[in-house]
C-alpha cells in the first residue's frame, strides 16, 4: 500500500537543463517522528498507517505521480559566487495544488546523494531536521512567510558529522524552491533561453500580476521587503542568507544555524563561520538589498544590455531600502501599540531598541511587557527605560487600542535555541515529549498560558547557546 497524494508537477516539465532526474537513496528502517496531519490534509495527501508515512517521507516509497528530481543553482555564499551548486541532499518529489489553491513543492531533504553533492554524504541529522521542522512551523504561526514541515522521519542509519549521529528525513513544503541562485546559474552560463525560460516560469507560478521586463524584479522584492521587517520584529536572526537561501516567492527558506534571539543586540550573529558579521541581526536589511542586486544582475542578462532595462532595474533596487524602512517601521510602531505615523516614531523606536542592547534586555519579553506590565524589570538598569516611557505614553494618547495592537504585534513564545537543543537532545535519546510540548506551545505564539510559562524564560547562563552550526 502507498499514499495518495495528487501531484501535478510543472518544474519537472521544464527543459533538463534545469535539474537532474533523482530518486531517494532508500534508508534501512525508517520510522515517522513527527507528521504535520493539518499541513498534510491542506495539501490533499491522504491517511495512511505510520508506517506507510514513513516508507513515503523517508524516499523508500516513491508514490504514484512523483517526478524526483534533484534542482540546479549557483549561488553567492557570504559574499563569493559559487557558480555550481543545486540540491546536494534535497529531492523534489513534485507538487500539489491544496485545498487552498495554493501551488506547493513538496521536497524531501536529508535523502541521499544526487549530482550536485559534491563531497557531501547527500543526508541530515536528526538535530536540524527537527530545529528545521519547530522552527519553520512556528514562523508559520507568528504569521511570517516560511517554508514548512510535512514530516520528520528518522532513518535508522548513523551519518557523520563531528561524530556519528543518527539520520533523518525532513519532508518540507514551499511555495517552490526557486531561489536567486536558480537565475544566477544560467546567468553566469550564458543561458539566455533557460533564463527566459525560467522567468517565464516564476512569474506565472508566483506572480502573474507582474508587468513589464522588471516586473519579477520589483515582486521579489516587495515580497522580501516584508519578509526582512517580520524577521526583525520577532528578532530573527537567518544565518546565512546566502544568494541560494534567498527565495523568489518571499519565504523563509534552509534553516540552518539560524535562531531568534535572547538578550537583545544589534550585531548579534550565529553561524560560527560568520565571522565578519555579515548575516548579524542588523545586517539583514543590507544583505537583503545585495541579494536582490544579484537577481537583478543575472534578469539583466536577457535583454539586450538596453540603457532602459538597467536604470529600470537599477531604480527597483536603490528603492529597496526606503520600502524596507517603512515596512520596519510600521512593524515596529505596532510592536509599541502606534498605528498612526508621526516623524519622531523612528527615534522613539531606536532609543527603546539602544536601552535594550545597553540594559540587556531579552527581546521577547521586553517588547511583550510593554502590554503585559513589567517592561522596566527587563533592563539591567532601568534609568534610560524610565526616560523613554514617559514620552511613550505621551505619544500613545489618541491611539484607540494599543493594548490590542501590542499583543498582536508582540508574541509570547518564540523557539527559543537554548529549548531547541534540549528538544533535540530529548530525541536523540528517543524521547520525543519535549517535541511534541514545543510544537503545543509555539501554535498559538501570541497567547500567555500558564502551562508554558516555563519557555518564555530566557536561558539561563549556562543554557545559552553560542552559535549553532553550518554543520548540518
Ligand atoms: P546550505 O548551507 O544547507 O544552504 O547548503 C549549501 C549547499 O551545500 C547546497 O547545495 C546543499 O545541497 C549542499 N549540502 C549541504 N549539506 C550537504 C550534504 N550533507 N550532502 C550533500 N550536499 C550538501
Ligand atoms: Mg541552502
Amino acid at each position: 500500500m502507498t499514499l495518495d497524494i495528487p501531484f501535478d508537477n510543472t518544474f519537472a516539465q521544464l527543459p533538463p537543463e534545469f535539474y537532474s532526474r533523482q530518486a531517494p537513496t532508500p534508508v534501512g528502517e525508517p520510522k515517522l517522528l513527527a507528521y504535520n496531519e493539518a499541513l498534510g490534509s491542506t495539501l490533499g495527501i491522504g491517511t495512511a498507517a505510520l508506517d506507510v508515512r514513513a516508507e513515503v517521507f523517508s524516499g523508500n516509497v516513491v508514490p504514484t505521480g512523483a517526478a524526483p528530481l534533484a534542482q540546479l543553482y549557483a549561488g553567492h555564499q557570504f559574499g563569493s559566487f559559487n557558480p555550481q551548486l543545486g540540491d546536494g541532499r534535497a529531492i523534489l518529489m513534485g507538487e500539489v495544488v491544496g485545498a487552498d489553491g495554493l501551488r506547493r513543492d513538496i521536497q524531501l531533504k536529508g535523502a541521499g546523494r544526487t549530482p550536485y553533492s559534491r563531497g557531501g554524504d547527500g543526508r541530515a541529522w536528526m538535530g536540524p531536521v527537527l530545529r528545521e521542522y519547530v522552527i519553520s512551523e512556528a514562523m508559520h504561526a507568528l504569521g511570517i512567510p516560511t517554508t514548512r514541515a510535512l514530516a520528520a522521519v528518522s532513518t535508522g542509519e548513523m551519518v557523520w558529522r563531528e561524530g556519528g549521529l543518527p539520520g533523518a528525513v525532513l519532508t518540507r513544503v514551499a511555495k517552490s524552491h526557486l531561489r536567486v541562485g536558480t537565475f544566477q546559474v544560467y546567468a553566469s552560463r550564458g543561458q539566455v533561453e533557460a533564463l527566459k525560460t525560467l522567468t517565464d516560469y516564476a512569474i506565472a507560478r508566483h506572480y502573474p500580476e507582474a508587468e513589464g521586463r522588471m516586473g519579477l524584479l520589483r515582486a521579489v522584492r516587495d515580497a522580501q521587503v516584508e519578509l526582512i521587517a517580520a524577521w526583525m520584529s520577532v528578532g530573527f536572526i537567518h544565518g546565512v542568507m546566502n544568494t541560494d537561501n534567498s527565495s523568489i516567492a518571499g519565504e523563509t527558506i534552509d534553516y540552518g544555524p539560524c535562531a531568534f534571539m535572547d538578550v537583545y543586540h544589534p550585531s548579534r550573529v550565529f553561524s560560527s563561520i560568520d565571522r565578519m558579521g555579515r548575516y548579524a541581526y542588523s545586517n539583514q536589511p543590507n544583505i537583503a538589498v545585495w541579494n536582490l542586486a544579484q537577481l537583478a544582475t543575472a534578469l539583466i542578462q536577457q535583454y539586450d544590455a538596453s540603457e532602459a532595462v538597467v536604470e529600470e532595474a537599477t531604480e527597483i533596487v536603490h528603492a529597496m531600502p526606503d520600502l524596507l524602512e517603512v515596512a520596519w517601521l510600521q512593524r515596529f510602531r505596532a510592536k509599541l501599540g502606534i498605528t498612526t505615523a508621526q516623524d519622531e516614531d523612528m527615534e522613539l523606536i531606536t532609543d527603546l531598541m539602544r536601552a535594550m542592547a545597553e540594559g540587556q534586555a531579552d527581546f521577547t519579553n521586553s517588547f511583550r511587557a510593554l502590554v503585559d506590565g513589567g517592561a522596566r524589570d527587563q533592563f539591567l538598569d532601568p534609568a534610560a527605560f524610565d526616560l523613554w516611557e514617559p514620552r511613550w505614553r505621551h505619544r500613545l494618547e489618541g491611539e484607540p487600542d494599543p493594548e490590542a495592537v501590542m499583543r498582536a504585534a508582540n508574541p509570547v513564545l518564540i523557539p527559543r535555541n537554548h529549548r531547541i537543543e534540549q528538544m533535540i537532545a530529548s530525541a536523540v535519546a528517543g524521547d520525543m515529549a519535549p517535541f511534541e510540548r514545543l510544537m503545543a506551545a509555539l501554535a498559538n505564539p501570541f497567547e500567555a498560558r500558564a502551562e508554558f510559562e516555563d519557555l518564555r524564560r530566557p536561558p539561563a547562563e549556562e543554557e545559552v547557546v553560542k552559535a549553532t552550526f553550518c554543520g548540518t
